[in-house]
């Protein structure tokens, strides 16, 4: 097992499968874009399905795929069915874009949940935050996924000045749909211009929901273990919400995740600013269970490192780190 030196066991393994993506999401790419890896310095399939293996081997049970955008590689169907072969839960979380052509590639590898990133209900406001005009697609795909019975979640960035006057909106999807949207304070990366100021914390947005709905009729409900955000439920709803508290009530304590970039580099934590290459290694045929084990053991407390909010705020630090959309969310 993958024990760090605090005692946590990971077995929960975030895959990126490409740096590519078909939106522009401001709060993940930096607007000037992002120097995409060299292909050759990218994991090919077979190399994915081999680090699958060898991180199952060491206590990994389950994988979500993400990027960039997974969907958008060209062999992902491929992956997803192999990957479908090992004995692991596997999950992907995605922009839902191109959800409509994946479902039968999903139910031949027994992927049954997938977390779509939909930051607002509005079309126009989509285009702002993402770029692109794809809002309708990604609706409609979120929908035709609940119909189909797959397990569904939303994710949502929350920020002052864009989506914060929308939380009611999207709690209240859960009144007729069994979903559960997430919702997500905003983090610092590197090229992704983070300020406090602009994100909204998980206090915020609980008091939204106590002003509108009554404090009584917002239910706390039961965390599964790992959990990295707070559960809750309006009364008589079907669906639910959690708020990931990243900045304002890190959960590292029971943190069980690990990275591995599509460049094959090992992140043990999305703050941390330090990665450990496996790719090289491995094609010099060397074994790297020992660099998974040393990487893991050094994994800081809190935090990737970062003592406290200031030190995670500062700007000299936190433009350390690579934009999500490199490392993969
Ligand atoms: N393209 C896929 C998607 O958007 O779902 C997968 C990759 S994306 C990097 C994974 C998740 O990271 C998304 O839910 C996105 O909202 C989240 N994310 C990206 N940048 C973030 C930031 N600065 N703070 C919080 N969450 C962020
Ligand atoms: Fe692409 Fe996902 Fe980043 Fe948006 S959040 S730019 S969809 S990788």
């Amino acid at each position: 097992m993958l024990i760090d030196k605090h005692n946590r066991v990971h077995d929960y393994l975030r895959l990126s499968i490409t740096e590519r993506c078909n939106l522009r999401c401001t709060y993940c790419m930096p607007s000037e874009g992002i120097d995409l890896t060299p292909k050759e310095h990218i994991m090919t399939n077979d190399e994915i399905l081999d680090f699958a293996k060898i991180f199952v081997d060491m206590g990994i049970k389950k994988i979500r795929l993400t990027g960039g955008e997974p969907l958008v590689r060209k062999d992902a169907k491929e992956i997803i069915e192999r990957l479908g072969q090992l004995p692991i839960q596997l999950a992907i979380t995605t922009n839902g874009i191109l959800l409509d052509r994946f479902m039968d590639t999903f139910k031949k590898a027994g992927l049954k949940s997938v977390n779509v990133s939909l930051d607002t209900l509005d079309q126009n406001k989509f285009e702002l935050i993402t770029r692109r005009d794809y809002f309708d697609r990604v609706y409609a795909n979120i929908l035709q996924y609940l119909d189909a019975g797959f397990k569904v979640k939303i994710n949502a960035v929350v920020m002052k000045k864009f989506n914060c006057d929308e939380i009611i909106r999207f709690i209240d999807l859960g009144q007729h749909h069994n979903l559960q949207v997430q919702f997500i304070e905003f983090m610092p990366f590197g090229g992704n211009q983070w300020d406090w100021d602009k994100g909204m914390s998980m206090q915020e947005i609980l008091d939204k929901a106590y002003a509108h709905y009554g404090k009584t009729a917002v239910q706390r409900i039961s965390d599964k273990a790992n959990d990295t955000g707070k559960n809750y439920k309006i009364a008589g709803y079907k669906g639910s919400f959690n708020i990931i508290s990243t900045i304002t009530e890190p959960f590292c304590a029971t943190c069980n995740r690990i990275r591995l970039t599509a460049d094959g580099k090992l992140r043990n934590c999305l703050l941390a600013t330090g990665e450990m290459d496996l790719l090289k290694p491995y094609r010099k045929g060397e074994d790297i269970q020992p660099l998974i084990v040393e990487n893991i053991q050094a994994k800081a407390a809190e935090r990737g490192g970062w003592k406290n909010f200031e030190e995670l705020a500062n700007p000299d630090n936190h433009s350390q780190n690579r934009s999500m959309i490199l490392i993969g969310g």
